[in-house]
This record gives C-alpha cells, sequence and structure tokens, in this order.
C-alpha cells in the first residue's frame, strides 16, 4: 500500500541532507565530472542536482524508481567487490514518496534528452523534450510535502542552517575524495560552495585548507593486513594549525572506500593524538584526512539510514587503530 511505502520511504530519505547525499552519489556513479546541486529554501522546496555522466538508458527510466532496481550490481560477487556507491536500489523509488520528482536525461545516443515527470507512486506521469547535454538532471520538490511531521522539523531557520552546513561539509568531502569532480552547491541566490576539477585529493584538501594549513600538513600510508590500505595528511608535529574560518568545526575528514563516513573509533584515535602532539594548535578542531581502502565485505554501509556510520570487522578495526595508534606516536610523541 501507499502508506507501508511512505513509511519504508522515511527511512531512505530523513532528511534534505540523504536526498542530497543519494543524488550526488548517483551521479558519481555515472561518471559525472561535473555536479551542480541547487536548492530552495534549503531544499525544502526543492533540491536539483545536475550532472554530466552517462544518462540512464531509456528502457531503464521507468525501473529506475522501482524500489529495488538497481543497474549496479549484475552478479552476487559484485556485492563483495563493489565500487559503486549506490547498490540497493532504493533512492530513486523512496524519493519519489516523498517529494514530487522529476527526472530529465540523455545517454549519448539519445538525440534529445527526456525530461520524466512521476507520481508518488514511482509510475511515470508525463513525458517531454528539453535541451539538456548528456546527462542527468533529478529535481525533487515539495519534499515532505505529506510528512507534515518531518517537514515541520525545519520550521525554524537554525535547523535549515544547521542541516546545509552538514551538506556543505558532505559536499566537501566528496570534493575531496573525488578530485577530479567539480562542484557546485547553491542555495536560493547564494552560491555555497564551488570547486573545479583538480588533479589530486592532496590539491583538492589543499584548495579546502589553504595553502598555509596545508604546507604544515604531513602525509602518511600503511597497510594492516596485506588488503588494508590507509592514507593519513595530517599535521606536523609542532605545526600550529588553527582555523581561521569555520573554526567551530572539525576539519577531519574520514572515507571507507571513497565514502565519507563517521567512524567515531578512528576520529577519537586522531583527536587524542593531537592532544599528545600539545603543540598542534587547536585540539578541538583537527584538520586532517583518513582514508581506508578496505575490501567490501570487511564493512557494512547499512548501519544507519544516512550510510555515513559504517561498521567494520572488530579485528580489522583494532588492527587499524593500533597502527594509527603507533604512526602518531611516532609522528608526534618520539620527536
Ligand atoms: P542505486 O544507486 O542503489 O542503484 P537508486 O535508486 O539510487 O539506486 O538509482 C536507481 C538506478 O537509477 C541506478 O541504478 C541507475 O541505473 C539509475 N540512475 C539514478 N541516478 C542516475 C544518474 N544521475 N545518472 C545515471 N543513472 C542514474
Ligand atoms: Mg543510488
Amino acid at each position: 500500500s501507499s502508506t507501508v511505502r511512505l513509511i519504508g520511504s522515511t527511512q531512505v530519505i530523513v532528511s534534505v541532507f540523504s536526498v542530497v547525499k543519494e543524488l550526488v552519489e548517483n551521479a558519481l556513479d555515472a561518471n559525472a565530472t561535473s555536479i551542480d546541486i541547487k536548492l530552495d529554501n534549503y531544499g525544502l522546496d526543492k533540491v536539483e542536482i545536475k550532472d554530466n555522466g552517462d544518462g540512464i538508458d531509456s528502457a531503464d527510466v521507468p525501473l529506475a524508481t522501482k524500489r529495488f532496481f538497481t543497474s549496479k550490481i549484475a552478479l552476487f560477487t559484485d556485492l563483495l567487490q563493489l565500487s559503486s556507491y549506490g547498490f540497493r536500489g532504493e533512492a530513486l523509488g523512496s524519493l519519489c514518496s516523498v517529494a514530487d520528482v522529476t527526472i530529465t536525461t540523455r545517454t549519448a545516443k539519445d538525440f534529445v534528452s527526456l525530461v520524466y515527470t512521476f507520481d508518488n507512486q514511482g509510475e511515470i506521469a508525463g513525458t517531454h523534450p528539453s535541451h539538456l547535454g548528456k546527462g542527468t538532471s533529478v529535481s525533487a520538490s515539495k519534499l515532505f510535502g505529506k510528512l507534515p511531521v518531518r517537514r515541520q522539523y525545519y520550521n525554524n531557520i537554525k535547523k535549515k542552517k544547521d542541516e546545509l552546513k552538514k551538506i556543505e561539509d558532505l559536499v566537501m568531502a566528496f570534493g575531496i575524495i573525488q578530485p577530479g569532480v567539480r562542484l557546485t552547491l547553491r542555495n536560493d541566490k547564494d552560491l555555497i560552495w564551488q570547486k573545479n576539477a583538480l588533479s589530486d585529493v592532496e590539491t583538492a584538501f589543499s584548495y579546502i585548507l589553504g595553502r598555509n594549513l596545508m604546507s604544515q600538513m604531513v602525509t602518511e600510508e600503511f597497510t594492516v593486513d596485506p588488503k588494508i590500505h590507509v592514507k593519513l595528511l595530517i599535521p606536523q608535529a609542532e605545526s600550529d594549525v588553527q582555523l581561521t574560518s569555520r573554526s567551530t568545526s572539525d576539519r577531519l575528514f574520514i572515507f571507507v572506500n571513497k565514502r565519507p563516513v563517521t567512524l567515531k573509533s578512528i576520529e577519537k584515535e586522531i583527536k587524542e593524538g593531537y592532544v599528545v602532539n600539545h603543540k598542534c594548535g587547536n585540539v578541538r578542531c583537527p584538520v586532517g584526512f583518513v582514508s581506508l581502502t578496505v575490501p567490501a565485505f570487511f564493512v557494512d554501509f547499512n548501519v544507519d539510514p544516512n550510510k555515513t556510520m559504517v561498521g567494520i570487522n572488530d579485528d580489522y578495526k583494532y588492527h587499524i587503530q593500533d597502527k594509527l595508534y603507533n604512526t602518531l606516536q611516532k609522528l608526534y610523541y618520539d620527536k
């Protein structure tokens, strides 16, 4: 029933943040090198995300908004070496039940782009041609229109601003880990953040931190078990890392298999490392980049609906923490 559908959907699309996250991930999965994110009224009136990726095959469009349709898992074994962000096929279908969705798309073999309007069941309600180049633009308006309580959550301006800040942090995180992708984030008339295509993670991180901060960072890499690779960009010992702007927030970006994640254990380890390194600036606002590359079957990205929490096989987690601890000790303490 549509009520059951609505309830299920609110588990996938929990916030404006999760709309942006799911749609940006879809654009990245479609090999986009340019992604424009536009919010009207902090995304509550409309979220529109336009990419220059592969587009959606016209035969797949009616399926794309069906629950559990995904074009990304061909074989079961793919789940074990998953390299795409999406794999559950729930985002677009869920989005249709909590917002009014249109998708404009064009693949390399299409002559024109088509705009598809969907009803809240995810069925195509109308189609017309348009002028968009290769790629896809997904727009979701009247988000949570049928869920007054969810919508009410955003009633005060502070909530909206907090959400926008979270979205900005997320977009920055994608900007670092996908350095080759051009990104813009707009809210109404304001350009909130933008970045051009850059050559590598270091350059992208430097764009966000500023050159001065970046010059005080050092790169460390290690492996745990032959299969887990960890790359760190952290302040050098005795560097004076002070955040000038936006200093209320951490600038600690953590990724697992290129997904921006919250990983409390690693975060704690790094923050304690900063405390040990007492000459290292503002302890409350650590700056750093941590990227874990692990075989897909060691991790579970389904711990929470935002998929920003991640579960890692405990044995490996403790090994990673150990090695991280040693690295930080060597860097900060044994000087
Ligand atoms: P998933 O990402 O888990 O596959 P989604 O519901 O997010 O599920 O998307 C369903 C399908 O729609 C995708 O598998 C993909 O084939 C297609 N799709 C969605 N967004 C895009 C996009 N921006 N560009 C190309 N294809 C897309
Ligand atoms: Mg997806």
